[in-house]
């Protein structure tokens, strides 16, 4: 008999979400109210940040960020193409232009060397990925972009408990660094409430303007309303967006945040396993980490050896039962970019030879030195 498929990624919850969920539902308080409020004080808590603020997820979390920054039609905003394309598609949402640089080679992050050539005089803000996450070089990106007046938007979907150090001293990503970190909740990532999506920021004032932009531009949320002795008009600010998390997903996502070191843990000790068992791979690229960060391992990514076909090996895995993913995509190479407006801020060569040559291996916090092995020996076979 063939043994069971080893998936990419599977997420990692059960019965305490399953009763979180139920007891929000039987709470009779559904949408966006007090387990909202309890997630985004644990959610602060957990990462150092002042402020943290919930939304449906990190897309429309990207797109409030953007606007806080002041970023509108015409505008641009420097960023990465190697991206999870809501990233770009973030920055097309306020009418402005993404401006494409690379990434560096070993690390899959935003270059900031290739940051200089990209600037032009509308250029408005810094869209930097923590991708897969492993932390990018924030010290350079934000050394950058603060003299020139440039606010920096972290894409931090990927990086939840991921750590970078600043002055000596290692400090979550999501803790004050750019000028505000947007999160995300999909089932791909670490901590999943299904969908969903957080900011963070030191900003009180552009804290304010997500929770009105949220929830429509109400001047008082439903929660205020609802609880009043005094019968309370709410006026409608500023044109909003219905942006909200319910109640039911920030009650799982609580108990989601109590696993979160426990899912790092695990994803530290498989990716090391993963090293032990990879390194001998004669031209094989293991994932690099820099002294100065500490990835949460989202997704595990190698790079195949020169002349590989990437899609034959992907194909002799599955055959294998395993299944893997390409290298993470280039926005710019989408046909929904074809004819959009974009600009290269330079060469994207590193960037399109990531896509096309390197997999992403299953990692998951289930899975067994049994399985890492599996994935091990298959990769082997297809490289033969
Ligand atoms: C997943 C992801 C997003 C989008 O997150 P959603 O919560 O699905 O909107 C954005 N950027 C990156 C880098 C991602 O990996």
């Amino acid at each position: 008999m063939k043994p069971p498929t080893i998936p990419v990624a599977k997420p990692w919850m059960g019965q305490p979400e399953a009763d979180a969920a139920s007891r929000a539902i039987l709470s009779g308080w559904v949408t966006q109210g007090p387990e909202v409020a309890a997630f985004e004080r644990e959610f602060a808590a957990a990462v150092e940040a002042p402020y943290a603020c919930a939304v449906s997820n990190c897309t429309t979390a990207l797109h409030l960020a953007l606007l806080a920054a002041g970023v509108g039609p015409g505008d641009e905003v420097i960023t990465a193409s190697h991206s999870f394309i809501a990233t770009a598609n973030a920055i097309r949402h306020c009418g402005a232009v993404p401006v494409f640089v690379d990434i560096e080679r070993d690390t899959y992050n935003l270059d900031p060397r290739a940051l200089a050539a990209a600037v032009s005089p509308r250029t408005r803000a810094v869209l930097a990925v923590h991708q897969i996450g492993l932390p990018c070089d924030l010290r350079a990106i934000v050394d950058f972009a603060r003299p020139r007046g440039l606010p920096v938007i972290e894409d931090a979907a990927c990086a939840i408990g991921s750590e970078i150090r600043r002055d000596g001293r290692w400090q979550k990503i999501g803790a004050p660094y750019g000028d505000v970190a947007c999160f995300s909740f999909h089932p791909r990532k670490l901590v999943s409430t299904g969908d969903g999506g957080m900011l963070t920021t030191a900003n009180p004032e552009w804290d304010r303007k997500f929770r009105l932009w949220r929830q429509h531009g109400m001047s008082v949320p439903d929660t205020v309303r609802h609880g009043s002795a005094q019968v309370v008009f709410e006026d409608y600010v500023e044109v909003g967006f219905n942006y909200r998390l319910t109640d039911v997903q920030a009650a799982m996502g609580r108990e989601q945040l109590k696993r979160l070191p426990a899912m790092i843990e695990r994803r530290r000790t498989q990716a090391a396993r993963y090293r032990q068992l990879l390194s001998s791979v004669a031209g094989l690229g293991l994932p690099a980490e820099p002294d100065w960060a500490r990835a949460n391992w989202q997704s595990y990514c190698v790079r195949l050896p020169n002349g590989a076909s990437q899609r034959a090996v992907m194909q002799a895995m599955l055959d294998r039962g395993i299944s893997t993913r390409r290298g993470v995509m280039c926005s710019h190479r989408e046909p929904a970019y074809a004819t959009a407006p974009w600009r290269a801020g330079g060469s994207l060569v590193e960037s399109e030879r990531a896509q096309d040559g390197a997999i992403i291996l299953p990692l998951y916090h289930d899975m067994t030195d049994a399985d890492q092995e599996r994935v091990a020996a298959a990769l082997r076979e297809a490289l033969a």
